[in-house]
């Protein structure tokens, strides 16, 4: 029998931790409910949890806080989920080392997806900064081939310059998860690269123009406003 992922979520409205509760349990996770950022603390020290759902509005505080401690020391996924829902709140979290952000109120199958995609990456990983990777991402017609370093459409070369194939590789390495604007660029130009974002968004206009059947409906890139991209999940 499989050994199913045990999800902590930190939520201090029951209503909603009972819904989330629910809906994890019937999809085969086991689940840990606290209802404090130190409770969650506690919690996770000592039952390792495999993902943790964090809200940010915390009765003792605030879950930005619980998210710093929790990088101090690990990697386990973190996907906060808060009726937050400006851009920079987002980003914040991301750039914290959030996994991903899921903003209040927010569909079933969009969470389970979230999950998904956060604790396979977390399981998946390389060493951060080595968009290199060998074999290759399939997502419906899209292929990414990493060892011949093509991004093939229904089998033909989309013919991507070096820089639209290295931002697709590296979407491809998180798909399924948000990646902001500035961790893009660090990772493609270097952790002192003054790139603003406007040259990231003329070469995603390129690449969805060789990828996407309709550029502007994009189909394998999403655009999440104010924030960055996201890849489509992997088949
Ligand atoms: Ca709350």
């Amino acid at each position: 029998m499989k050994i199913k992922d045990k999800v902590l979520i930190v939520e201090d409205e029951q209503s909603i931790s009972n819904f989330i509760s629910m809906i994890l349990t019937t999809n085969g996770y086991d689940t840990i409910v606290v209802r404090s950022g130190e409770e969650a603390l506690t919690m996770i020290s000592s039952h390792c949890p495999d993902l943790i759902l964090l809200d940010l509005g915390l009765p003792d505080m605030d879950g930005m806080e619980v998210l710093r401690s929790v990088r101090k020391w690990s990697n386990l996924p973190v996907v906060v989920v808060s009726a937050r829902h400006h851009e920079q709140d987002k980003v914040d979290a991301l750039d914290c080392g959030a996994d991903d952000y899921l903003v209040k109120p927010f569909g079933t199958s969009e969470l389970l997806a979230r999950i998904r995609a956060a604790i396979r990456h977390t399981r998946t990983t390389l060493p951060s900064g080595q968009i290199a990777q060998s074999g290759k991402f399939i997502s419906g017609d899209l292929t990414i081939d990493y060892d011949k370093h093509q991004v093939l459409i229904g089998g033909e070369n989309a013919k991507l310059t070096v820089n639209e194939y290295k931002i697709v590789a590296l979407l491809g390495k998180y798909a399924g998860k948000v990646m902001t604007y500035d961790f893009i660029i660090r990772e493609l130009w270097g952790p002192k690269a003054r790139t603003d974002n406007q040259i990231l968004r003329v070469n995603m206009a390129n690449i969805r123009r060789k990828i996407e059947e309709n550029p502007g409906q994009p189909q394998y890139i999403f655009t999440e406003v104010g924030v960055g991209y996201r890849m489509r999940e992997g088949d």
